[in-house]
């Protein structure tokens, strides 16, 4: 049976490099689930499907042409013949993507996805590290390791802005303070942020730097 790792963690806890990290370090693959999640979105908005409308976006889920890149040095999502990787990370898509992840239909179309997803991944590849926000907990909660990344709140702040601003200046830290406060909001029926489910390891990530968090996490799975 193929090695799964499930990463959850909130924007900005570093769960997604370092995903990418222990996939490239096992040599398998890697499934980024919150992409999927702001592929939809996206999708939603490019064909003119109302977000409000329950229906209709669980529809689009079931029905999204999704095809993604498994490869962590690469990791492409293409909708369509519309390659949306740069698309789905915009302070557009950010700001919607909480409306569409919280839309019950929705989340069983995608969750089911994705765990044929892992399913295929993993067989292919031998392994594979699914990250997001339910992984560890619905998606593969039978997973061989499974971590929560968690940081402080200034901590993922900080993160957040460097990745997206390049630097975290005041005006910089400012624009993104709100969208990383309205997401874990807006995101915290569907989020375990702070407590870790019974067998899962939480990794504090607040006081590490990027090395020291993927030490870490390697350090957990190959245990
Ligand atoms: O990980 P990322 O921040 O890119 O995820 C984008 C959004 O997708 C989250 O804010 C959340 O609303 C949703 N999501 C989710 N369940 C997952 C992964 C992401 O609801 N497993």
């Amino acid at each position: 049976a193929p090695f799964v790792v499930a990463v959850d963690g909130p924007s900005g806890s570093g769960k997604s490099s370092v995903s990418r990290a222990v996939a490239a370090h096992l040599g398998g693959g890697y499934l980024d689930t919150g992409a999927m999640y702001r592929a939809l979105t996206w999708w939603c908005l490019e064909s003119g499907v109302d977000l409000t409308d329950l229906d209709a976006v669980a529809a689009a889920a079931r029905d999204l042409p999704l095809a993604m890149s498994a490869d962590p040095a690469e990791p492409g999502v293409l909708v369509g013949d519309d390659d949306v990787t740069e698309a789905i990370r915009t302070s557009q898509i950010s700001a919607r993507v909480s409306a569409v992840a919280t839309n019950p239909g929705v989340r069983v179309a995608l969750q089911e996805q994705q765990r044929d997803l892992i399913t295929v991944i993993g067989d292919e590849q031998g392994s594979v590290v699914a990250e997001g926000r339910d992984v560890t907990t619905v998606v593969a909660p039978d997973a061989d390791v499974r971590l929560l990344l968690t940081a402080s709140e200034e901590a993922r702040l900080r993160r957040r802005t460097v990745e997206l601003h390049g630097a975290a200046d005041e005006q910089a830290l400012e624009a993104t303070r709100d969208e990383v406060v309205r997401r874990d909001r807006d995101d915290s029926s569907v989020s375990q942020f702070l407590v870790a489910a019974d067998g899962v390891l939480t990794l504090d990530t607040s006081e590490m730097t990027f090395e020291e968090s993927v030490a870490a996490a390697i350090a957990a799975v190959d245990a």
